[in-house]
């Protein structure tokens, strides 16, 4: 249930309202926009008389939220969230670039591409440390030093850094980690979602192989009811029938995902595609269609990366993409 306050009432009355609404066992999200206050109810409100609450001097509207996805949803919360990722604005009319190789290599390799990736316009450094692979057989990461290296890569840069985690016992070795990233795998991984929502660190969560928008939101969910606000969501295809190729970019979950939550949309055009040449026109799609960031899988050697080489553009790739996403965001 959400509570929209009229302009203007004193914080003792607010307080007073939101006391009322603990006493009765709910927890209150308080959103204060330009002017208004709205207060959403999360728990169960059936015990609240809507009709007592309406005829409240204090109050202009009052209406129940239907969706499952309270804390998310943009009816708590009409402004958009901008996360405040080490002093870069993500969300809310600020756009960002996040770049960098599916697997942290070695340190030479992911502090190379970060400045690269740096001088051609991107703003975040991504690359996996903790690697979740299909076949046991294949590359897993490099781990704690992985992350080692994507830390002098920041030192170095000034870039954020962005990497996955897999395993809710790993979390010391994510302290100095800018953006914890759950992967596709792991978006219904509750338990790991509860343990990134204890911390306050922004969150990139990506969209299972076979999840539904709700789905994704209810998982941002798990995560924002421990506390955690800073949650991002990530579009980076879903499994169709279509072969040729590795997934289908779902664009219109862009502005669909912008009607229903106020958090903010990142686009992987890399995993979505599969496939390097068509990494730029679906980046510069998701950018038209409204994301806030865009991740960029970009490889100094692709053909030689020890993950995902086939969908890594190389840094002069990626200089033109984000030029060409400079001239949409212009155009917009
Ligand atoms: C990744 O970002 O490298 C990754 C493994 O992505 P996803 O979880 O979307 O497959
Ligand atoms: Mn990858």
């Amino acid at each position: 249930m959400v509570a929209v306050l009229k302009p203007g009432i004193p914080q003792e009355k607010i307080d007073n309202l939101i006391d009322w609404f603990k006493s009765r066992s709910l927890d209150v999200h308080v959103s204060k926009g330009q002017y208004h206050t709205i207060l959403g109810l999360i728990g169960d409100t059936s015990s609240i008389d809507i009709d007592l609450l309406r005829s409240l001097d204090i109050i202009e509207s009052v209406m129940r939220i239907s969706e499952p996805f309270k804390s998310a949803n943009r009816k708590f919360h009409p402004e958009s969230t901008v996360i405040d990722i080490n002093g870069i604005k993500l969300g809310g009319g600020h756009f960002q670039i996040i770049a960098g190789p599916c697997s942290v290599e070695s340190k030479e390799q992911i502090v190379g591409i970060a400045q690269s990736a740096k001088a051609a316009g991107a703003t975040l450094l991504r690359g996996g440390a903790f690697k979740p692979r299909t076949s046991p057989y294949d590359f897993q990461g490099l781990k704690a030093e992985g992350i080692e290296f994507l830390l002098e890569a920041k030192k170095q840069t000034g870039m954020p850094i962005v990497t996955e985690i897999m395993n809710a016992n790993h979390l010391p070795l994510f302290e100095d980690v800018d953006v914890i990233q759950v992967g596709a795998r792991n978006m219904q991984n509750f338990e790991l979602l509860k343990e990134v929502g204890k911390t306050k660190k922004p969150v990139l969560l990506k969209r299972g192989l076979a999840n539904t928008l709700q789905e994704l939101l209810m998982s941002a969910e798990y995560i924002m009811s421990e506390g955690n606000p800073n949650v991002m969501l990530c579009e980076r295809g879903i499994r169709t029938f279509e072969t040729y190729t590795r997934n289908t970019l779902d664009l219109s979950a862009i502005p669909l995902l912008k009607d229903l939550t106020h958090l903010p949309v990142v686009v992987d055009p890399s995993h979505a595609t599969g496939i390097a040449r068509l990494v730029k026109p679906m980046a510069m799609a998701a950018v038209a269609a409204g994301a806030d960031a865009v991740m960029i899988e970009v490889h100094n050697d692709p053909q030689h990366a020890l993950s995902d080489g086939q969908q890594s553009v190389t840094p002069a790739e990626f200089t033109d993409i984000a030029q060409r996403i400079k001239k949409i965001r212009e155009v917009l």
